[in-house]
């Protein structure tokens, strides 16, 4: 299922006039048996999205060293408490969304000497349960981020509201991208990475249509 995933992404990127190698997969492994993890990593996959530190601690631990070269991405909400085990396990944090959290982020990577890249996750549908910074604050966000914590954040990531067409989601996020001065855009899962593709995505979390269906 890998090759076909592979084949969309490269097949969206051409239709979109970009450069296939500019979108990056990421194999979101929650909640997956870790046969199917392992068969990803045979394969070849190396970056892997999670959404629950304890979860992936557990699961990446131990495979860790045998894949020196494996990526990891937090997909999912941080809480502060938890910031010094994510920043040991991730190598990406793509759930910074307060500031409370990213002084938690200066702080563990002072006592670790660590610090995974960043990610701004913006609630772009606005949801209430939902984690991210307001598409309106995300440009004072990211100057705080920068100026006041002195971090470096390397893209912006969005969830669509499940109900919505995804396209105006990725757009906004695209063009906050722009106006913020960040490259990257972690947008699209597996139900519309293509769109999120012809919009600008630079890495697709995709799970199910990589995996199947998730254990319950
Ligand atoms: C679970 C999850 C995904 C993957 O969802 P699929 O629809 O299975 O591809 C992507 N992004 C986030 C943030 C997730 O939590």
């Amino acid at each position: 299922m890998r090759e076909s995933i592979l084949t969309r992404i490269v097949q969206a990127a051409k239709a979109a006039g970009r450069a296939p190698g500019d979108v990056a997969l990421v194999a979101v492994s929650k909640k997956q048996p870790a046969g199917r993890v392992d068969a990803a990593l045979a394969a070849g996959q190396r970056i892997f999205g999670e959404n629950r530190v304890q979860e992936a601690a557990e699961r990446w631990e131990s495979r860790r060293s045998a894949h020196p070269d494996l990526e990891l991405r937090l997909i999912g909400p941080l809480q502060s408490k938890k910031t010094k085990r994510a920043v040991e396990l991730f190598d990406v944090i793509e759930s910074l969304d307060r500031e409370k959290l990213a002084r938690a982020l200066v702080a563990a990577a002072v006592e670790t000497g660590r610090l995974p890249r960043l990610f701004v996750q913006v609630n772009t549908g606005e949801e209430p349960q939902k984690a991210g910074v307001a598409p309106g604050r995300a440009e004072a966000f990211l100057d705080l981020v920068r100026d006041s914590c002195g971090l470096a954040v390397e893209g912006l990531m969005c969830i669509p509201p499940a109900d919505e067409e995804p396209a105006p989601h990725f757009a906004l996020l695209a063009d906050l991208a722009e106006r913020c001065g960040v490259e990257k855009l972690s947008m699209g899962m597996s139900a519309d990475f293509e769109t999120a593709i012809r919009y600008g995505a630079t890495s697709v979390r995709v799970g199910s249509a990589l995996f199947g269906a998730r254990e319950a």
